[in-house]
Formats: structure tokens, C-alpha cells, sequence
């Protein structure tokens, strides 16, 4: 048992967090309830989506999609206390590994200054099943672009969008929500779980039309009665941490 022990991890209010995933609701499996104690603490936290998951809904066009499906994500953002929502418009499915996607992701990194950068997993096989190629594309590129925007010589005319060349910019840690071996956890109270909870439940249109799915209340509380377990406190978020 002592083995599956996971260290607790405090952010203080000196962190600003960026979360990059591929999806709107890739956040809201339990990394939301993180989301939510950081935010009541003072923690900026921006979310950067690389797509607006148009193609998720086998019943519906990717122009109906999108638009839906982005308009959940600002509603998932406000339950808990996220502010700053992105989405980069990159193709949904059909992600790939490349300079340019890297490029603009760091370019976000350069412009918000996080100390911390989330992801989730990337491996081919996750706890829950086979993961899938965005997602496996997203991790990857989020660790890439926090070390591209990092150094000065890669991406050097990386400019806002008022033209001014952005500096580089280091994080200093790299957190990965879903990995199969977790490190650490963020200890959560009861309410930010239940925010989590109404995070994903802002995913409707998303939800209704999966064949097969759990209630999100069962879905969040296992995940963060597990960790809490794991990390000897009531409720937890479990992560792998690096530092960058
Ligand atoms: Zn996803």
C-alpha cells in the first residue's frame, strides 16, 4: 500500500496554471476539481483547447458541433472558476504532432506566463482503455511547447497580437492528470467536487448523445475518493509531476 502513496501538492497564490488539452470536457474528468480549489485560492487557471471537438457527435455536422460544443466549454469554465478560455481551431480527430501545432502552443504559453502546465495522459494505453490520437497527440505537444517557449532560440519571432515579440518563458512544472502512475495529488474539499461535477454535467449536448455513459457524479467522486485515499485525505486529484 505504501507504494501507491501519493505525495500531496500545494499551489500557492504566486501560480498561474495553463491546462492544454485536445477537447472541450477533456477537463472535466477530475481535473476540474483541482481546477476549482486553485481558483478559490486566488490561482489564475486559462484552458487552452486545440480543437473544438467538431467532429465528437456522430448525429450531428461538425458546423453545428463546434459552436455547441464550445459554448459547453464557457459553461464548464464558469462552474469553476476559469476565466480565460482558448480554443485554438485546430481539425478535431485528426491532430497532429507538428511544428506549427507546437508553435501555437507556445505561443500561448509566451503570452500567459504559467508556472504550471497541465495535460493529460498521453500513453497509448491508459488505466480506463486505448487512448485516443488527439489526446495522445495533446500531451505530447503540451510538453513540447512548455520547453520550446522556454528556450529563446526556438520559435524567436513568436510576436502578440499587437506585434510585440513575446519573451520566453519557462514553467517551472509540468502536471499530468490520468497517468497511470501518479505521483502527487491536489487534496479538494466536498464543494469543489461538487463543482467538478457541474463542470462535466455543462457538456449536454456531448452527454446526450454518447450511447454509454456514466453518471458524471459517480464518474468524479470515484476518481477523487480513490486519490484521497491514496494521499490520506478525504478527496483528492491524482497527478504526475515533473519539473520542467
Ligand atoms: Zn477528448
Amino acid at each position: 500500500m505504501t507504494d501507491d502513496r501519493l505525495e500531496l501538492l500545494h499551489l500557492d497564490d504566486s501560480e498561474r496554471v495553463l491546462c492544454v488539452v485536445a477537447h472541450p470536457d477533456d477537463m472535466e474528468y477530475g481535473a476540474s476539481a483541482a481546477v476549482a480549489e486553485w481558483t478559490d485560492s486566488g490561482i489564475p487557471v486559462t484552458y487552452l483547447l486545440l480543437t473544438s471537438g467538431e467532429a465528437g457527435i456522430d448525429t450531428m455536422t461538425p458546423a453545428e458541433t463546434g459552436p455547441a460544443r464550445a459554448d459547453e466549454q464557457h459553461s464548464a469554465c464558469s462552474q469553476v472558476g476559469v476565466e480565460d478560455l482558448r480554443i485554438l481551431g485546430f481539425s478535431d480527430g485528426v491532430l497532429e504532432h507538428s511544428l506549427e501545432l507546437r508553435r501555437a502552443v507556445a505561443t500561448v504559453i509566451r503570452d500567459v506566463r504559467p508556472t504550471t502546465v497541465l495535460t493529460l495522459g498521453w500513453d497509448v494505453e491508459m488505466p480506463w482503455g486505448l487512448n485516443q490520437a488527439d489526446h495522445r497527440v495533446a500531451g505530447m505537444v503540451a510538453l513540447d511547447a512548455a520547453r520550446d517557449a522556454g528556450n529563446r532560440w526556438v520559435f524567436p519571432d513568436i510576436t502578440s497580437d499587437d506585434g510585440r515579440v513575446l519573451d520566453r518563458w519557462q514553467a517551472s512544472q509540468f502536471l499530468v492528470f490520468g497517468s497511470p502512475a501518479p505521483t502527487h495529488a491536489v487534496a479538494v474539499s466536498g464543494e469543489s467536487v461538487d463543482r467538478s461535477i457541474a463542470s462535466l454535467e455543462q457538456h449536454k449536448v456531448y452527454l446526450a448523445a454518447l450511447d454509454d455513459h456514466a453518471a458524471p457524479r459517480y464518474l468524479i467522486s470515484g476518481v477523487t475518493s480513490d486519490a484521497g485515499a491514496q494521499a490520506g485525505v478525504d478527496r483528492a486529484v491524482p497527478f504526475r509531476r515533473y519539473e520542467l
